[in-house]
């Protein structure tokens, strides 16, 4: 396995980790199987989306915060369920396919970090199974 650090400047935030999870695939040396990209956090997620138009990430943000999590009577103390929950709906990992090496990514397919507690210090494991 491998460890990805990630940091977060901004509260709400989508962070392009693609670069970093083949780098990992390489150090992991394996030419075939699947890797799981894994969060190992409440408040953040993982997941495989359009890395063309900055503005798709966005539009992502912005439509989960029209689901105005906000306006909900929480009993959770710390204070932020609307990121628990975005964490659960986005979800805590992906699984991309790879073969000769490499990530079988679409020509449009990042993988993004998603943070939704920011600023933080958080932490990605990839492996190859
Ligand atoms: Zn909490």
């Amino acid at each position: 396995m491998k460890i990805i650090s990630v940091k977060s400047v901004s509260t709400e935030e989508f962070i392009d980790i693609t670069g970093q999870v083949m780098a990992a695939v390489k150090e992991l040396n394996k030419s075939e199987g699947l890797c799981c990209i894994y969060t190992p956090h409440t408040t953040a997620a993982v997941t495989i989306n359009e890395n063309a138009d900055p503005s798709v990430k966005r539009d992502i943000l912005a439509g989960l915060r029209s689901l105005n999590l906000e306006n909900v009577h929480y009993l959770h103390a710390e204070g932020n369920s609307p990121a628990h929950i975005k964490s659960s709906l986005v979800g805590a990992s992906e699984m991309v396919i790879i073969d000769k090496g490499k990530l079988q990514l679409g020509t449009w397919q990042g993988i993004y970090f998603c943070e939704f507690d920011g600023p933080r210090s958080r932490k990605v494991y990839v492996s190859v199974s």
